[in-house]
């Protein structure tokens, strides 16, 4: 049975995973390099449970089990009891390589480590370890809590065990699980490429605004968000440098390639939410 669970990155993602996992009845450690962060997690965790039960969604019993079921923690070490570890930090396959070489020193040799990466070759990653085989992605959807679906991903490398243990849990967490090939972008991320791009194309030859927009795609299109205001919800630092990933992938395809305009903004710290400005500004 898997019930310890490591989480790596307290920022959107992780802490959005961890407390899927915690609300499953698993024991969560999630570890962060940044104390702040690690702080901001647990209390943005507090305030969701306190609205939940506000709604009537869960009592106040579930809340204090579902707080008490996450420690957040500042040493890499203490996930060495993890039967299952989720990476979820910067899209940087080097950083990422470095840290799953260091964590598979820590851990039991069956403990499965699974990666969020959104567009990272989960193979590249996976050839970081001695045991390669153990390597799966598990790309969870902003904001975990709610987005219903995941993306689980074999590297060439990874086990069929592996697989199916990945598949049960993230199942038994009350999730839906797409098994993807370990191609750019996987499959939600590479349809939605085109989405953010073509609108960054149409407000770059000066057609329209941000706000024109958004608005034409959502009182007209019927999505829940325009393509700006989740770019913002995403953050633009790591939706950019996806768009980099999957446009180098693909050997420069053009239908991918990246836009000035969202590369200044993650340049500037403009991701968005998480920064108080991005297209939009949220202060
Ligand atoms: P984020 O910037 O919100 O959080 C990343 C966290 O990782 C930060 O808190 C940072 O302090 C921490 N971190 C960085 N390097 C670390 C290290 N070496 N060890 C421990 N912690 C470290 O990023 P995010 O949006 O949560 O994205 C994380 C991953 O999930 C990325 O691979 C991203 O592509 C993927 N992802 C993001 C989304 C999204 O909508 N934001 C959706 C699906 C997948």
């Amino acid at each position: 049975m898997i019930k310890n669970i490591g989480i790596i990155g307290a920022g959107t993602m992780g802490s959005g995973i961890a407390q899927v996992a915690a609300t499953a009845g698993c024991k969560v450690h999630v570890y962060d390099t940044n104390k702040t962060v690690l702080q901001d997690a647990r209390s943005k965790l507090s305030k969701i449970l306190a609205r939940l039960v506000e709604k009537g969604r869960i009592g106040p019993a579930k809340k204090e089990e579902i707080e008490q079921n996450i420690t957040y923690v500042s040493d890499l070490k203490d996930l060495a009891e993890s039967d299952l570890v989720i990476e979820a930090i910067v899209e940087n396959l080097t950083v990422k390589q470095k840290l799953f070489k260091e964590l598979e020193q820590l851990v039991s040799k069956e403990t499965i480590l699974g990666t969020n990466t959104s567009s990272l070759s989960i193979a590249s990653i996976a050839s970081a370890l001695k045991h390669p085989e153990r390597c799966i992605g598990i790309h969870f959807f902003n904001p975990a809590p709610l987005m219903k679906l995941v993306e689980v991903i074999p590297a060439v490398q990874t086990s069929s065990t592996v697989t199916t243990r990945a598949v049960q849990t993230i199942e038994d967490w009350g999730k839906v699980v797409a098994v993807a090939k370990d191609t750019p972008g996987f499959i939600v991320n590479r349809v939605a490429r085109p989405f953010y791009g073509e609108a960054l194309r149409i407000y770059e030859e000066g057609f329209a605004s941000f706000a024109q927009i958004d608005d034409a795609m959502k009182r007209l299109g019927g999505f829940r968000m325009g393509p700006f205001e989740l770019m913002d919800f995403i953050g633009n630092d790591v939706n950019y440098v996806v768009t980099e990933t999957v446009f180098t992938s693909f050997y420069f395809d053009p239908r991918y390639k990246p836009s000035f305009t969202q590369k200044r903004m993650a340049e500037a710290g403009y991701f968005g939410r998480k920064s108080g400005k991005g297209y939009y500004d949220y202060d």
